[in-house]
């Protein structure tokens, strides 16, 4: 197949391009480098079934000839970053979500939809199932990411539902690895390079509020299969073990062999106090579950910045 992947020069889109390419299959990647780099799909240059594109796709889109698949990765994601782009942020969860339906729908290619865990919001039900609504607050700051994702699910089922696109929505939960960005804020990123640069460990609150880590390449794997799968409702892909912020500080001291004091600092507005999917769909849907626990997870994560920042 010939795939669009949008923000394939991201974290998860560059992955997922590495994915489709081991498979097969041919990718078309498209970026603007908002919060990506050019490092993350450097090894590519030189492949034949990998085109690269760069443009803004709350753009109109253009890609000639044909297109049997579109996933839309492309938005800011990390906390920090769709604070300093509040306002891309909405444009690329909304009209960069109309603008690859109406792609997939001109192509007839199926569509994948990269949506958040961040759509329960602060939740109120534990874990999360696919068909809790949510407790967002659409006017504090996060609600320019929260409310674009919600947003993105709506436009996506209605270009099922009346135009008859092939969907599929992914709720991804808390997700890192290789190729997060060193100082992209997001508490796995920040703890291990401040840990390897002998800073102290910043922990917003008191630590007690709780993620549920899933490492890249698991969740590649379950964005894989649902893409090639039959279900069209929204799918939880995520790891249900669930740590407080301060045991994974804990973890990270204990794995880099340091002593870093803990630094607290203000709790960010709407931060969710708990957050674990409940993944008893894409286990029974899909046959997937995560393979690869915390421990190997940071492993693999601490080694990749080791090389990047040279410690
Ligand atoms: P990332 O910032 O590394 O990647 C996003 C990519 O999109 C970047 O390369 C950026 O330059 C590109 N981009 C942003 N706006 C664009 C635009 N208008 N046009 C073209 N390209 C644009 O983030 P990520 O962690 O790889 O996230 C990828 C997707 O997965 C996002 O849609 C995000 O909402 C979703 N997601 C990620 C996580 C996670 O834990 N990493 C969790 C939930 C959802
Ligand atoms: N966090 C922290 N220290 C950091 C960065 C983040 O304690 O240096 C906390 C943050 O307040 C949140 C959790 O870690 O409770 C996960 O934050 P992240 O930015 O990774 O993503 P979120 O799940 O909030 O989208």
């Amino acid at each position: 197949m010939r795939i669009l992947i949008t923000g394939a020069a991201g974290f998860l889109g560059s992955h997922l391009t590495d994915r489709f390419l081991a498979e097969g299959h041919q990718v078309v990647g498209m970026d603007n480098f908002l919060t990506g780099a050019r490092a993350n799909i450097a090894h590519l240059a030189g492949n034949p079934r990998f085109e690269f594109i760069e443009h803004d796709v709350s753009k109109y889109i253009q890609v000639e000839g044909s297109v049997e698949g579109v996933l839309h990765f492309a938005s800011p994601a990390s906390p920090i970053d769709y604070l300093q782009h509040p306002i891309p942020t909405l444009k690329v969860g909304s009209l960069g979500t109309h603008n690859t339906l109406g792609l997939a729908k001109a192509k007839g290619a199926r569509y994948l939809l990269a949506s958040t865990s961040e759509v329960y919001g602060d939740p109120q039900v534990h874990p999360q199932p696919e068909s809790y609504w949510g407790h967002v607050n659409p006017v504090g700051p996060r609600g320019v990411y929260d409310e674009a994702k919600r947003f993105a699910e709506a436009m996506t089922m209605a270009y099922h539902r009346y135009h008859g696109v092939q969907t599929r929505i992914v709720r991804i939960f808390n997700t890192y690895g290789p190729r997060m960005r060193a100082h992209d804020g997001r508490v796995v990123s920040n703890l291990v390079v401040q840990g390897l640069q002998g800073q102290p460990l910043t922990i917003y609150g008191d630590g007690s509020q709780t993620r549920s880590f899933c490492y890249v390449s698991d969740l590649v794997d379950g964005i894989f299969r649902l893409f090639f799968s039959d279900r069209v409702e929204p799918t939880n892909i995520g790891n249900p073990n669930e740590f407080t912020v301060l045991e994974l500080a804990q973890l990270v001291r204990e794995m880099l062999g340091v002593t870093a004091p803990i630094k607290h600092q203000p709790l960010p507005v709407d931060d969710p106090k708990v957050r674990r999917p409940d993944i008893t769909i894409a286990r029974t849907v899909l046959g997937w579950e995560p393979a690869i626990d915390l421990r190997q997870g940071l492993e693999r994560t601490i080694g990749y910045f080791r090389t990047v920042l040279g410690r």
